[in-house]
């Protein structure tokens, strides 16, 4: 398997240091707002890479953190007249929401900087001690400049680094590229104790100190959004490989940018959709859909029109699974001919083909691709050979791709589907006592809410509209 490391800028071959415990770190929300499409990109994205590597058979620690105290998290509550606690609690409540909603995993840990501010105060001390920080009126800066390789992520020359930084008002660094690891408390802000007084951390160094706490001095992969690279990435390697001495990353992945009208969404810019708004629009399996639809290192464009059409490809997708159900259940008790056996021995070609697309540096695009090369080829044999055994082994290979990629496999939808099958179940009844009034209600009914059926010699059939 070949993944795009960002440190070396190529495709690399995969190779973690114990495939049973594969160390990944993904930078999670800041949690003062619900997430919006942008954000559930790496959600999505690097939840796909998890599984797949489950389903190559590593086994994998996958940690992602929530950043519960920084200065939006702070200004939320005093807006709302509550504590910074009331808000990452309730925000991080509604992440788990549209995280199950978009059938992202939840991660093996979930850390909040709040919680870890001992593993914190331990490394920015380590720092202190080795000469890559220093403690100025109650901040503690990190001397960016000092750590051999600082711009290595980023690819940015040092002078430009230097061009570009800026004392902002209130820091009290020695040089402007040098960044905050620990925040002097202000007045009415929540703080903690620490050796350099009440204050609270930096945004940079919680990933340091979680990734160092859970996974250890060096991890397998670390992954986040391309807008991460600078500074944020840049500066948790300075953190850790100074504090620790050893590489912090092996493999460092981006997701780019999800855009709307070709700028980035994001919340300062104000062009943002939550996700739980355009769920309600289009439903979350679309969300999750559109997001895989192309690979996760092009940028792609948000649009009614590219939800619309998501939605529509994924509802070919589970009219084809309900109808190899339906016949896994209802179809003939015929044993598979060698003809059927030989087509289905044919069908490997696309298990292959969406390995190869994963392995491609996770080409969900391709792996996709796959799976509905497979569809149609399903969905044609289908109408000649309906046996349960066929049908069966048909399912189950659609299946085994589509949960690799989390697609069509909500649990509500099942709920929902025995619902459906109640209410066919009471029409038949109602047309064997020949109470046709009643039959052509429950259609009715089901019409209403998008489901049609359709009388077949093995029984009904249904689909969604
Ligand atoms: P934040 O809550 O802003 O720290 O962002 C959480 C994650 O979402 C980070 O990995 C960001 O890089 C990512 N992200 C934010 N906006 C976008 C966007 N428009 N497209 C892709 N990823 C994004
Ligand atoms: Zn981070």
């Amino acid at each position: 398997m070949k993944l795009f490391n960002s440190l070396t800028r190529t495709k690399e071959e995969f190779k973690p240091m114990d495939p049973n415990d594969v160390k990944m770190y993904s930078c999670g929300p800041t949690v003062y707002n619900y997430f919006h499409i942008g954000n559930a990109r790496p959600f999505i994205v690097f939840d796909v890479l998890r599984r797949y590597m489950e389903y190559r058979g590593y086994k994998v620690k996958f940690v992602q953190n929530f950043t519960d105290i920084d200065d939006k998290v702070i200004n939320k509550a005093n807006e709302e007249g509550v504590t910074y606690k009331d808000i990452a609690e309730k925000y991080i409540e509604e992440y788990f929401v549209d995280a199950k909603g978009l059938g992202i995993h939840p991660a093996t840990i979930h850390p909040k900087a709040t919680e870890n501010i001992d593993a914190i105060i331990e490394i920015v001390s380590t720092l202190i001690e080795k000469g890559y920080a220093y403690e100025s009126e109650g901040d503690v800066y990190f001397r960016a400049l000092k750590f051999k390789g600082y711009g290595k992520l980023s690819k940015q020359p040092l002078e430009d680094l230097v061009a570009g930084a800026r004392i902002s008002v209130g820091e009290k660094k020695e040089d402007a590229t040098d960044f905050a690891l620990w925040k002097a408390a202000k007045p009415g802000e929540p703080s903690w104790d620490s050796p350099w007084g009440k204050g609270r951390p930096g945004w940079h160094i919680e990933c340091s100190a979680m990734a160092n706490r859970y996974l250890g001095k060096t991890i397998d992969i670390h992954s986040g959004g391309v807008d991460l690279t600078f500074p944020h990435h840049e500066n948790e390697i300075a953190q850790s490989e100074a504090a620790n001495g050893c590489q912090f990353a092996n493999y460092w992945l981006h997701n780019a940018f999800l855009n709307i009208d070709n700028k980035k969404m994001s919340k300062s810019l104000g062009n943002f959709f939550t996700v739980r708004d355009a769920a309600g629009v289009y439903g979350y399996e679309a969300i999750r859909f559109f997001m895989l639809s192309a690979h996760y290192r092009s940028p792609i464009n948000y649009s009614q029109e590219s939800l619309m059409q998501a939605k529509a490809a994924l509802e070919r997708l589970r009219n084809a699974e309900n109808n190899m159900e339906f016949l896994a259940k209802n179809g003939s008790e015929d044993a598979l001919t060698p003809a059927q056996s030989e087509l289905l021995a044919g069908f490997d070609k696309y298990r292959e083909k969406f390995i190869n697309a994963m392995d491609d540096d996770i080409n969900t695009a391709d792996a996709i691709a796959a799976i509905f090369e497979l569809v149609r080829d399903v969905n044609t044999a289908l109408s000649d050979n309906g046996s349960r055994a066929f049908a069966a082994d048909c399912l189950a290979r659609v299946r085994e791709l589509c949960d690799v990629l989390g697609l069509i496999e909500k649990q509500e939808e099942a709920s929902l589907d025995s619902e459906i099958e109640e209410m066919i179940e009471k029409r038949q009844a109602a047309r064997k006592e020949r109470n046709f009034a009643e039959a052509d209600r429950i259609r009715d009914e089901l019409a209403a809410k998008g489901i049609i059926l359709e009388d077949t010699p093995q029984g009904v059939k249904w689909h969604r509209a």
